[in-house]
């Protein structure tokens, strides 16, 4: 299995060699987990950033879920506990903390670290929200050598005293844009203050904008950058096709696409939590088997939908961008974006969860007039001409609508919105 990734060693000089994870300095028990997990080689962010976490370089990572960066903090973290508890008696604290923004990227965070830290004897638990917590405290009486948590319940717990950070050598703060995009930044702010001085520190972003470089200045120390490319991905393996339509026929064409039975198993992208519940409708109005995972689902509905998905008892998994952040689903063959997104980084995100793992992955995409902008800003990011699908039951006819118009419809749509949040206070209070 291969990730897609120009991993070679120095690509800077030409020097084309691709390395080896022996080569990368890696110990026995943690190379003999490697090898189960069948990776042949060291993803790109891997060979950057691994020498430079053993040698206790401060990190920053510019890159993305799917080029294996988990692995690339993983592997080095559970090597340094590795030797420091070698002889040590049973009693664990807390040496390695990695926050990050959602249930699912902590849970195969923790995954990853008890995957690659099979032979180590090293432990770690998960910690997130939405749940009851007496399993998660029992864990941490226990004792744990790495803790894996989401923000809140991260402070939740510290505030109860079940938590204590005063022995954290290593912290990863992992995909720091999300984290501010979901106004995580008091809670890290709080976090961080309790986090001893002394200490190894990794920083993770897929982007870099001005305020996640001053987050990092606050938390990093003289720290060494490693990027890899967002774009890699989707240029070389993803094939990415586009369906101009209009806004009222996007369900149509929607059920036009999944018509193709090469279409076995697709993740489809919406922006909005409303709209994920509103496709789900309409499939199974057409018996196509699917599920929605947003926000607004319980843990365990989601989890639910996932497992199932994973098996494929569902066809059609629909999130939003947040929920689906780090699903790491092996083989994904199809995404489907039912809008555009208005960051192109976006679009690069949610198609980056087909193909991977060297797997081949297709992009199907499914623009209205309104959204016909933000194709441009996509193609420049990738720099590549998205292929548009000329055998269309649905072509767009209408045009976008004018600065005017635009405004006009959003006083509308307030309206209407307001509308409806009235008739249901006074639906409430007629209850009440
Ligand atoms: P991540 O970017 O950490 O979310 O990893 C994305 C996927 O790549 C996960 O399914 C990993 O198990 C897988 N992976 C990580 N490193 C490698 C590697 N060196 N070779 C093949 N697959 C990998």
């Amino acid at each position: 299995m291969k990730l897609n990734n120009n991993n070679t060693s120095n690509s800077k000089n030409g020097n084309q060699k691709i390395m080896k994870f022996e080569e990368l300095g890696i110990i026995k028990p943690l190379l003999k987990a490697i090898t189960e997990k069948k990776y042949s080689e060291p993803t790109s962010i891997q060979v950057k950033a691994i020498p430079l976490v053993l040698k206790r370089n401060d990190v920053l990572g510019c890159a993305q879920t799917g080029t294996g960066k988990t692995a690339a903090f993983a592997i080095p973290i559970l090597q340094h506990l590795y030797h420091e508890r070698r002889g040590k008696s049973n009693s664990r604290k807390i040496r390695s903390l990695v926050i990050t923004p959602t249930r699912e990227l902590a849970i195969q965070i923790a995954e990853s670290f008890t995957n690659y830290g099979k032979f180590t004897g090293i432990k770690n638990t998960v910690i997130f929200g939405g749940v009851k917590q007496k399993a998660q405290t029992d864990a941490l009486r226990q004792g744990v050598d790495i803790l894996v948590a989401t923000p809140g319940r991260l402070l939740d717990l510290m505030n109860q005293g079940f938590i204590r950070l005063k022995d954290v050598e290593y912290f990863v703060l992992d995909e720091a844009d999300r984290m501010l995009d979901m106004g995580f930044i008091h809670d890290i702010r709080k976090i961080i203050a309790k986090l001893p001085v002394q200490r190894q520190s990794l920083f993770f972003s897929a982007t870099m904008p001005k305020n996640i470089v001053e987050l990092s200045r606050k938390i990093l120390r003289n720290p060494i950058k490693v990027e890899v490319s967002p774009e890699a991905p989707t240029v070389e393996i993803i094939q990415q096709y586009l369906y101009y339509t209009n806004r009222a026929s996007k369900k149509d064409l929607l059920l036009h696409i999944l018509q193709d039975s090469d279409i076995k198993h697709v993740l489809l992208f919406s922006r909005t939590k409303h709209g994920c519940d509103r496709i789900v409708r309409n499939l199974k109005k057409q018996k196509i088997k699917s599920a929605a995972i947003h926000g607004d689902k319980t843990q365990n509905q989601r989890q639910k939908a996932l497992a199932q998905f994973k098996v494929r008892e569902i066809r059609v998994l629909v999130a939003t961008d947040i929920a689906a952040r780090g699903i790491d689903i092996n083989k994904l063959e199809y995404v489907i974006n039912y809008d555009i997104p208005n960051i192109a980084e976006t679009y690069v995100h949610r198609i980056g969860r087909t193909g991977r793992a060297g797997e081949e992955g297709n992009a199907i995409s499914i623009c209205e007039p309104e959204e016909n902008a933000y194709i441009k800003d996509i193609e420049k990011l990738i720099r590549r001409k998205i292929v548009i699908v000329k055998e269309n039951p649905f072509p767009q006819t209408e045009k976008p609508m004018t600065a005017n118009e635009k405004k006009e419809w959003e006083k509308e749509k307030q309206q209407r919105k307001q509308e409806f949040f009235a008739a249901r206070r006074k639906k409430q209070n007629r209850l009440k």
